[in-house]
């Protein structure tokens, strides 16, 4: 379905869960999350009839995200169902990859297609401190279990904080360089806890072009993506710059999100969102719910402006 601004909207962001089995310090509060009660989330019958239902406006890309997606229960009867439905071409997961390494498997025979394993440093105390309390070896056991598998391409997802990792651009570009494995970075958003940051924190992705020139710019395969790629030359996976904020890809962008209680938002930073249980209980259908939410796509994001109304929602409840 074409949205107000012609942009085609093919992609639909799930979350699952708004619980995390780490605490990531720009993301999670240090104690954790007053646990929803079970019947504020949706179930896993509502989420396969809310992705039939995109299907029929044009969805064929389906992402599965959190909180972390795989402490969600019924998380594998998830994945068989959505991959079933004919029209879903991709179907893919963000996680945290602490369980990955029990689970790549499974999740594979369910019929995931790729995974997106994010990791912040690859310094085993780095790790341990930013997500307070993670464990590096899980995620990088993880990491080797899925390639093993084959959930590929696998992309790490690297938020890019200012005094924290910034130290480490070389040893993420050299893993791309030398490992089939896409590495992105991402620039760290005011939102959630990190909206209350400090400025030196906030480091535009533009860093990591000035400490290496010679990465080469890739043709965009996926219009969709939000990431530029680069390749160093000879190198093996790719160098992904993911700049939400410096140079935003609000034109392109062809997805909306649902969140685990059930809201859908058209718009990442906009506090704006459709509740569907609501909107079904006034008889709405929910293929038009669906409708409503991609034709109130805003423009653009305007964050970047000094009007701009922080959103409420944090990431974990998005899902990235
Ligand atoms: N738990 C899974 C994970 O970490 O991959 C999935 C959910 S997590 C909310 C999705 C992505 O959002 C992660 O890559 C995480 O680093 C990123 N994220 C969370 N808060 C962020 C922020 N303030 N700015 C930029 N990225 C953020
Ligand atoms: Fe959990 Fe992902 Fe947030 Fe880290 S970024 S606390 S792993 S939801």
């Amino acid at each position: 379905m074409l949205d107000n601004r012609g942009r085609k909207i093919n992609y639909l962001r799930i979350s699952v869960t708004d619980l995390c089995n780490l605490r990531c310090r720009y993301c999670m509060p240090e104690e954790g999350l007053c646990k929803k009660k079970h019947e504020d989330i949706l179930r896993i019958e509502e989420i396969e009839e809310i992705v039939q239902e995109a299907v029929k406006l044009g969805v064929n890309k389906v992402r599965i995200t959190g909180g972390e997606p795989l402490i969600r229960k019924g998380i594998m009867e998830l994945i068989k169902k959505v991959s079933a439905i004919d029209k879903i071409k991709d179907i893919a997961m963000t996680t945290n990859g602490a369980l990955l390494g029990k689970y790549a498997k499974e999740l594979k025979e369910a019929g995931l297609n790729r995974v997106n394993i994010s990791i912040d440093s690859l310094d085993k105390e780095k790790f341990y401190e930013i997500t307070r309390g993670g464990n590096i070896r899980e995620v990088l056991d993880g990491i080797e279990e899925a390639k093993r598998v084959g959930l590929m391409p696998i992309k790490l997802n690297t938020v890019l904080i200012g005094g924290f990792n910034d130290d480490e651009i070389e040893d993420f570009v050299n893993l791309a360089a030398n490992e089939d494995i896409d590495v992105r970075f991402i620039e760290l958003m005011p939102l959630g806890q990190a909206s209350t940051w400090a400025k030196e924190h906030f480091i535009p992705n533009t860093i990591i072009l000035d400490r290496f020139p010679e990465l080469i710019p890739l043709c965009k395969d996926d219009k969709g993506s939000p990431a530029q790629y680069y390749k160093m030359p000879k190198g093996r996976g790719r160098v992904g710059l993911i700049n939400p904020i410096s140079r935003h890809f609000c034109s392109s962008c062809n997805r909306i999100r649902i969140t685990a209680d059930g809201r859908i938002k058209p718009c990442l930073h906009s506090n704006y969102e459709l509740n569907i249980r609501s909107l079904r209980k006034q008889n709405m259908e929910l293929l038009d719910i669906l409708k409503l939410a991609v034709e109130s796509k805003p423009k653009e994001h305007t964050i970047n402006n000094y009007e701009f109304e922080p959103i409420v929602r944090n990431m974990y409840q998005i899902g990235g």
